[in-house]
């Protein structure tokens, strides 16, 4: 092998990355040096047009202009207090948070796996305090191939041994059941349930959509068990599915929703959790808390990306340009494919077992100037950020349709 030293451009900085770095990923071995909108560029200066938008965290588009300006001079005012002291962003950022979305309170917490370890807090003091549950004795209802983030009570209850291999002893309290099996969490319920903790559309299985309904019925049951209903949006929600939040194709409310990835844009880690006086109110000073949760640059950035999702109509353009991508592509015959589903823009191509994975077709798709994540081993996903337009649509599906048909 070559010194680092002797390598240059992108193979160097691989080289940097695979030496000195935890291997606890496996890229696209594309390095990425400058973005806009829906475009990155290479070291070299290849563009590609980006179709994971970090997991739908740029649902915004990359270096939004409004977002680096308010990132700049929020960060030559305050960036960090604590919630030692008050700060003059969290504020309005709770109240425009708390407008946008119906919810009476907002929790700010950093990363999404934080805000998954709130919500269950939440559940589970609010089924103490409140329910009468005894202590210690609240179980939470959650899904088969669910993802809510990689700490350690999050992989405790996930389905896939890869999240999970090597890291137990795990936090009691989770039961699995079969996503979409409205019929498995009526039957499973009982006096001591706190809650049931879903994704609205299974990202990170492959965008699985459940049937029709199940949303409404997990209502339904959780309402009569008393049990609180407990929605995981930090992917599919902020426009991915052409609503605000992909609770709202069925009509509901929950009682708490989580959220975080595109909050802020894709500039600093933003995340919170929504719920009503009931359930927030379970939290006293001293309970919970993070040195960065709330703080004053955070939280005008997400301000900010909020206003930019609504003044420039990113949800709608979700929901039209979605379905005309979805149509565009089922229209392209290829016998790799199995299946092409979706809901806004947040589409899945999943491939036939017998077309050797979808990794070979990102890899084909980079090439053609296209950077997708393959999720799981047969499933490619699209999922741009929501500035994408109708020309660049054309031209991805060109791309797409050439790789489906000549691999
Ligand atoms: C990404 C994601 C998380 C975890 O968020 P992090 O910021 O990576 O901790 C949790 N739930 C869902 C549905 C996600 O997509």
């Amino acid at each position: 092998m070559k010194q680092t030293a002797e390598l240059t451009g992108s193979a160097r900085f691989i080289e940097l990355e695979e030496r000195y770095g935890a291997h606890n990923y496996h890229p696209l071995d594309v390095v990425i040096a400058k973005a806009e909108g829906a475009w990155v560029w290479d070291v070299e200066g290849k563009r590609y047009m980006d179709f994971l938008a970090a997991y739908s965290a740029v649902n915004q588009g990359h270096c939004h202009p409004r977002l680096i300006k308010v990132m700049r001079e929020q960060a030559e005012r305050v960036t960090l207090t604590s919630r030692a002291f008050r700060n003059d962003q969290l504020g309005p950022f709770c109240e425009e948070l708390t407008s946008l979305t119906g919810f009476h309170r907002v929790l700010p917490m950093n990363t999404g796996a934080e805000a998954v370890e709130t919500a269950i807090k939440a559940a589970r003091k609010w089924s103490y305090t409140v329910k009468g549950i005894p202590a210690d004795e609240a179980e939470i209802l959650v899904f088969d191939g669910n993802f809510h983030g990689r700490t350690t009570t999050i992989v405790g209850f996930s389905s896939e041994e890869e999240y999970r291999y090597g890291f137990g002893p795990f936090t009691p309290g989770f039961r699995l059941l079969p996503f979409g099996d409205a019929d498995a969490v009526e039957a499973a319920m009982h006096d001591r349930v706190a809650a049931v903790l879903v994704e609205p559309i299974q990202g990170e299985a492959g965008i699985v959509i459940p049937p029709q309904g199940f949303l409404r019925r997990l209502r339904e049951i959780t309402a009569d068990h008393n049990a609180l209903l407990v929605v995981d949006e930090i992917q599919s929600g902020l426009g991915r599915t052409g609503k605000l939040f992909a609770y709202e194709h069925e009509g509901i409310h929950p009682d708490i929703v989580i959220i975080g990835k595109a909050l802020s844009g894709g500039m600093y880690p933003v995340s919170a959790i929504l719920a009503d006086d009931e359930v927030m109110g379970v939290f006293n000073p001293g309970d919970h808390g993070s040195t960065y949760g709330g703080n004053p640059l955070g939280a005008a950035v997400a301000r900010e990306a909020m206003k930019v999702l609504v003044e420039e109509d990113m949800v709608q353009k979700s929901a039209d340009n979605g379905a005309y991508f979805l149509e565009k592509l089922q229209a392209v015959a290829s016998n790799h494919v199995k299946e092409i589903r979706g809901l806004g823009l947040w589409i899945a191509i999943e491939l036939n077992d017998q077309a050797g994975g979808a990794r070979r077709f990102c890899e084909a798709l980079q090439e053609e100037g296209l950077l997708c994540k393959e999720t799981h081993s047969t499933v490619i996903r699209v999922a741009p950020p929501l500035t994408i337009g109708r020309e660049e649509i054309d031209w991805a599906v060109e791309r797409i349709a050439k790789v489906l048909t000549t691999l």
